[in-house]
């Protein structure tokens, strides 16, 4: 049985998907081994954390070439500037402010957080979106953050009024140790806050894609809540997020008896509504996942029995868990159109379907297309309302399988 990476207690299996690669290792040389490992979802029923039950090496993850740059999507643009614009106004009134992010990426929010002249410094694992971030203006750590790091910021910078991550806690295996640098790193009256896919929502979605390597967690508030008082933190807030198919904000404080918002009684009510406290809240989840993977397929294999093309949209890292767990491979859907230059010319993990440009797509137009990037949905439907038009048809699956 597999260890809970927050409490040490056994975990309970929710869903094996089996043998996957890793996410976003697009392959450029088919002939080469890729590495695989066992992806699987637990739950503690100790500390209500769901999680993956064995996690790959971060340097196998996040390497120099690693592929995402949050600025490619309007719609996370200003979802940061928002984000920024928050911190500016909460930070105004004190007389020395410093910002911390963890995740920086490649500066999307800390970037109006240096336009603005405010003290700030950003941690990034990753060389290369760092260094992007830099030419933003941006002072960058590169560096995988934890309580030693918090330690060693604290005594170059002082202590922070804000520490923010955004799609950031939810990949860092060893989190109790970045909790322990956060109650380092935050002033008395600092506050820490961050963002990620928030489980109520996987869970009613059924978006098993959110289910891969990098997210390790898979946070509720109940778990959240557990998690800040085991680190001398205390939870006081949660807003819900339109970004990435339903995310969550978590807002915590230092210490306990901080005035705590009805948001939290209300999020928590409903998570308990919903059973995630126990593994009675996940029983139907693997039947729901399986179910969709069917459906999907079925639908392409009648397409291309059909003789029509399909090709899909956006070469996601999420996509992986979809088109593996599906067995959807490149004799169901021809390519899949991407902007990120990294990625065009390489063959999607696993799988091994090519992809290629988006002005490849545009010139193609298939008949169908998997929307893959289906947390930008509604930025995309209105981008192709030329494609839709012309009779295109973007392919859906969560909560099931939709043709539209
Ligand atoms: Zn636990």
């Amino acid at each position: 049985m597999d260890l809970c990476k927050i409490c040490d207690h056994g975990l309970e299996t929710i869903i094996s998907f089996g043998e996957m690669p890793i996410s976003n290792r697009f392959v450029s040389d088919l002939t080469t081994d890729e590495f695989f490992y066992d992806l699987s979802l637990g739950f503690c029923p100790k500390c209500l954390m769901v999680q993956l039950e064995n996690c790959v090496d971060p340097d196998m993850m996040f390497n120099p070439d690693y592929a995402y740059f949050s600025s490619i999507s309007r719609a996370m643009e200003g979802h940061f500037k928002e984000m920024a614009d928050e911190i500016i106004v909460s930070v105004s009134d004190r007389p020395r402010p410093f910002v911390v992010e963890l995740g920086t990426n490649d500066g999307i929010m800390l970037k109006h957080i240096a336009e603005r002249g405010v003290p700030h410094l950003g941690v990034e694992p990753s060389a290369n979106v760092g260094a992007s971030a830099r030419e933003k203006g941006v002072n960058i750590l590169v560096e995988f953050f934890n309580s030693k790091c918090a330690s060693e910021i604290m005594d170059s910078h002082g202590q922070a009024d804000i520490i923010c991550g955004a799609n950031v806690m939810c990949h860092i295996e060893n989190i109790n140790s970045v909790f322990d640098g956060v109650r380092i790193l935050l002033k008395p009256e600092g506050e820490f806050f961050f963002e990620d896919p928030y489980l109520s929502n996987i869970i009613q979605k059924t978006s098993f894609d959110q289910i891969y390597d990098e997210h390790v967690y898979y946070f509720s508030g109940l778990a959240v809540s557990g998690l800040a008082k085991r680190h001398g933190l205390e939870l006081v807030n949660m807003v819900p997020q339109e970004v990435h198919g339903g995310s969550m904000r978590y807002y915590l404080k230092k210490g306990s008896g901080n005035p705590v918002t009805n948001n939290v009684d209300f999020f928590l009510s409903q998570e308990k509504a919903l059973n995630l406290d126990s593994l009675e809240g996940y029983a139907s989840f693997k039947e729901r996942v399986d179910k969709i993977c069917s459906d999907f397929r079925n639908v392409l294999l009648k397409i291309k029995a059909d003789g029509k093309r399909v090709a899909a949209y956006g070469a996601t890292s999420k996509s992986t868990t979809l088109l593996i767990y599906s067995k959807v491979g490149p004799g169901l859907i021809d390519y899949v159109s991407d902007t990120t230059p990294t990625k065009i010319g390489k063959y999607t993990p696993g799988t091994h379907i090519p992809v290629k440009s988006y002005e490849h797509f545009l010139g193609d137009s298939p008949p169908y297309t998997v929307l893959l990037a289906w947390n930008h949905k509604a930025e995309i439907l209105e981008k192709e309302q030329e494609y839709r038009k012309g009779g295109g048809k973007f392919i859906t699956f969560f909560p099931e399988v939709t043709i539209e």
